[in-house]
């Protein structure tokens, strides 16, 4: 994906984050985030626009492909989402 996420819906209640990679600091992606604490999933769905390909199981940086996350199924919400392992991205409210 490069731009507009056209899976993208946008959440009542969410506010908008921008998403950084911290190994080359470069953005990410522009995501709605909804409830507090820190970001642990990224829901495809949430993700307005970015650089961000979601096509594969592994989520990895576009630009120095540090390995982000992991692609899980959200049962309940029948929703898929990247689990986002611990220190790779920094979220920053906009
Ligand atoms: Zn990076």
């Amino acid at each position: 994906m490069k731009g507009k996420n056209p899976a993208y819906k946008r959440v009542k209640g969410a506010f908008k984050t921008e998403l950084l990679c911290l190994a080359c600091e470069k953005s990410l992606a522009y995501y709605d985030k909804s409830g507090k604490g820190n970001l642990i999933n990224i829901y495809i769905s949430r993700v307005e626009k970015g650089y961000l390909e979601f096509n594969k199981k592994l989520l990895v940086c576009p630009f120095c492909q540090e390995e982000l996350g992991v692609l899980v199924v959200n049962k309940k919400k029948k929703e898929e989402a990247y689990r986002i392992y611990r220190g790779k991205i920094q979220m920053k409210r906009i």
